[in-house]
């Protein structure tokens, strides 16, 4: 028997943590943090103590104590013993925060096992930013390697998400097969790589399916396009705007997106003006054999938006021959598609669109009704007389697809993760279990 215990992921979308037990292999399947993390104690300035490492995260319960896991650092003033790894590997599926944020915690001595391409975000990330997901055993994979564990082995194969270098597991254990898909979807700019894995899942008849379902609900409420409709859509904004801006906003690592954006600019005669944090991942990932990018530097198409700041990163240099600042956006606004990130609107006071210029969503809407955020961005475009539209693709399969998918794949037992509603799962195969958070079950 193979023993699983999720420790995230349970009724919830993100905040994933499986542990998979087999003899004496441990592995850990991501390491994320959930999206309203610890929302019920911290707001505002009131935070947890990092200094403490884990000793606020402890007390609240918003971390388990898992004997083994942790780094000395963090367990240091926590009061909880600290113990030598007992864990053979942590396989991130891919880089998004709710799968890895928790890794920062992890001890350094215990193989962090990824994707070459998400170790190439992650650097970026972590370049660009003031964030550190601490230092690990990092080992790269790629489709179609097989990493090899006691009893145990691994094998990632690529899927479609709304990051690239995204990956499912089919681990293969001496009781049979179980598959982790991680968070996958079919209608993206990649289906391909989603239809290998899941046509490697079916040759092996999985004893157990870990299976994502972001979009498994009762009432699908936000509205959701394909890559190539986000593509199609924008392209009609960027012709009928005219003389005016057309500004956009997306997701950090959102490659796709960023490509969509980039071919919407070169079709229409634009330039794509990518925020300094976007060229940084586009120039590290261009390296990538794998992904194919216009490069940021040579390419006619793309400019880099460069705040006034009082001191500039180092990293920021790299892009200066391609640097536009606010005046010039200003004085181009027919010629140019800019990203601008929420975080950044207060750049539009330099700026100055023309009243009646375009603002592009192209994210997930608002998943509360009085999200501040979005009040505090609306107030900002009525400021400036932008005219919003909503386009997004997500990065999860439908309802209906996953419903599919399971049926296809016919796996013994079905256990459901990274949903909101889990019981949703019970109709669509023989066996469900529905997992207790923290506590361990046999498949
Ligand atoms: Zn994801």
């Amino acid at each position: 028997m193979a023993n699983i215990t999720m420790y995230g992921g349970v009724g919830e979308i993100g905040g994933n943590k499986v542990l998979l037990e087999e003899g004496k292999t441990r592995i850990f399947l991501d390491m994320g943090q959930s999206f309203g993390f610890g929302e019920e104690y911290f707001t505002g300035f009131l935070g947890a103590r990092d200094r403490f490492g884990l000793r606020d995260y402890f007390e609240l319960n918003l971390v388990p104590k898992i004997p083994g896991l942790y780094s000395k650092e963090t367990l240091e003033g926590t009061g909880y013993r600290y113990r030598k790894p007992m864990f053979d590997g942590i396989f991130l599926s891919h880089i998004h925060f709710d799968h890895t944020w928790h890794l920062r915690f992890v001890h350094p001595d215990i193989p962090v096992c990824l994707g070459e391409g998400t170790k190439i975000i992650m650097d970026s990330w972590v370049t660009t930013s003031k964030d550190f997901f601490g230092e690990h055993d990092f080992q790269t994979f790629r489709t179609g390697d097989r990493i090899k564990l006691d009893g145990i082995e691994v094998e990632p194969i690529h899927v479609d998400h709304s990051v690239p270098a995204a990956y499912g597991y089919i681990i293969h254990t001496k009781k049979g097969t179980i598959v982790y898909t991680g968070d996958f979807r079919k209608h993206g700019s990649h289906s391909e790589l989603t239809e290998d894995f899941l046509a490697r899942v079916k040759e092996e008849r999985p004893i157990a399916l870990i299976c994502e379902g972001t979009r498994v609900a009762s009432e699908e409420k936000r509205k959701n396009y394909t890559e190539a409709e986000v593509k199609s859509h924008s392209k009609a904004v960027v012709r009928k705007a005219g003389k005016k801006l057309v500004v956009t906003t997306f997701y950090p690592r959102d490659v796709d997106r960023m490509r969509t954006f980039y071919e919407v600019a070169k079709a229409t005669g634009r330039k794509f003006v990518v925020s300094a944090k976007t060229a940084h991942l586009l120039t590290a990932l261009g390296k990538d054999p794998g992904i194919k990018l216009p490069d940021v530097i040579r390419n006619k198409h793309l400019l880099v938006y460069v705040r006034e700041l009082k001191r500039y990163p180092s990293w920021e240099k790299d892009f200066e021959k391609k640097a536009v600042n606010a005046e010039y956006v200003h004085k181009n606004q027919d010629k140019l598609i800019l990203q601008l990130d929420f975080f950044h609107f207060n750049e539009l006071v330099d700026i100055q669109p023309k009243k009646g210029s375009h603002f592009i969503h192209s994210k997930s809407e608002p998943f509360v009704e009085d999200d501040i955020e979005e009040e505090v961005k609306n107030n900002w475009l009525d400021r400036f007389g932008l005219k919003q539209h909503q386009l997004h693709a997500s990065g999860h399969c439908s309802m209906e697809e996953i419903k599919t998918i399971v049926k296809d794949i016919d796996p013994k037992v079905l256990i459901p993760i990274h949903c909101e509603e889990p019981e949703l799962f019970k109709s669509m195969a023989k066996k469900v279990i529905l997992p207790i958070l923290g506590k361990g079950f046999e498949v």
